[in-house]
């Protein structure tokens, strides 16, 4: 439920108002914004008289929210969340980053060459997977803490933040120094895992899940946020369906979807959508002019022998003429990107 207040409502009816609401078993989230203050209500709302509320002196309107998903909806908080990492870079509300690196992260060697060469090429972020969720027990799963110390060692050279994938909460003390945690497809459900991951004070790199909906990817970023962490970015990554030429299938309208629905920045992975580097740069430019908050994806020093996901990899050099393509057409995308007028009212 969202409750707006009256313009000239001041701080001790705010509190005082948000203290009746927590006597009623509801969390009262308050967001200040340009226009209104907003009073967003978590919590069982269905014993809540509307028409109570709307009595109060110093409420506007109230309208209850028809979604499940509450703190990430739109409505809660009309504003795009930016989120800030510790080097001062802001990703989401205009800000678009463009995340590069290889799958996994397979020396010291080959991650701080990819990271230089990607942040020569523009890029202001670096991945690269120490963990690594792979269909067979046989193949590559990953250097764990090496590869870690490796990454790290990576963003000590560039200066580039790190975003890497957590698979077990038990993991957690090895990314004391990672900038952004990513949730893999695999474990978009995997909802203890969100639910410790609410607990963090990092940004979580949520990726949507192989056949999930985009509602089912808000509930999972509403478990992250219902823990006490609102910082998280939304990655389409492609989705299972009868279509095998492609390794998956890109369902672009979820940025301007996933845009109508939440405040939460959203990105696009291109390369696990396609897993074909040829069709990396077309989806990478189409991602950017539907109105994405920024790309993630692979780069590798040689892709024909790299441990995991070579086929759908760019080299370097690949890379920086696509950074230069993004940006020719990024101001494009900042004019018209946005979700277009009409349609189903959200
Ligand atoms: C990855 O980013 O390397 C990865 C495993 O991605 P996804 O979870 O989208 O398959
Ligand atoms: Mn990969």
């Amino acid at each position: 439920m969202v409750v707006i207040l009256k313009k000239d409502t001041n701080k001790e009816q705010l509190h005082q108002f948000s203290e009746e609401m927590g006597a009623l078993g509801l969390e009262a989230h308050v967001i200040v914004g340009q226009a209104h203050t907003i009073v967003g209500l978590v919590g069982d709302t269905s014993h809540i008289e509307i028409d109570r509320l709307r009595d109060m002196d110093i409420v506007e309107s109230v309208q209850r929210i028809q979604e499940p998903f509450k703190k990430a909806n739109r409505r809660f908080r009309e504003e795009d969340t930016v989120i800030t990492l510790d080097n001062g870079t802001k990703i989401g509300g205009g800000n678009f980053h463009v995340i590069a690196g290889p799958c996994s992260v397979e020396s010291e060697e080959q991650i701080v060459g990819v990271a230089q060469a990607v942040k020569a090429a523009g890029a202001t972020l670096l991945r690269g997977g120490v963990f690594k969720p792979r269909t067979s027990p046989y193949a590559f799963q990953g250097l764990h803490a090496k590869g870690m110390r490796y990454l790290l060692a990576a963003k000590e050279a560039t200066g580039l933040p790190i975003v890497t994938e957590i698979m077990d909460a038990a993991h957690l003390p090895l990314f004391e120094e990672v900038d952004v945690i990513q949730v893999g497809a695999r474990n978009m459900q995997n909802f203890e895992l969100l639910k410790h991951l609410g607990q963090v004070n990092k940004p979580i790199l949520l990726k949507r899940g192989l056949a999930n909906t985009l509602q089912e990817l808000l509930m999972s970023a509403e478990y992250i946020m219902a823990s006490g962490n609102e910082r998280v970015i939304l990655c389409e990554r492609g989705i299972r369906t009868f279509e095998t030429y492609t390794r998956n299938t890109l369902d672009l309208s979820a940025v301007p979807v996933l845009k109508r629905l939440s405040h939460l920045p959203v990105i696009v992975d291109p390369s696990h959508a396609t897993g074909d580097a040829g069709l990396v740069r077309p989806m990478a430019l189409a991602a950017t002019a539907a109105g994405a908050d920024g790309l993630i994806i692979e780069v590798h020093n040689d892709p024909a022998h790299a441990l995991c996901d070579g086929s759908q990899s760019l080299t370097p050099d690949a890379f920086g003429r696509l950074m230069a393509m993004v940006s020719a057409i990024r101001p494009y995308a900042e004019k018209y990107g946005a979700p277009g007028e009409g349609g189903t009212a959200q």
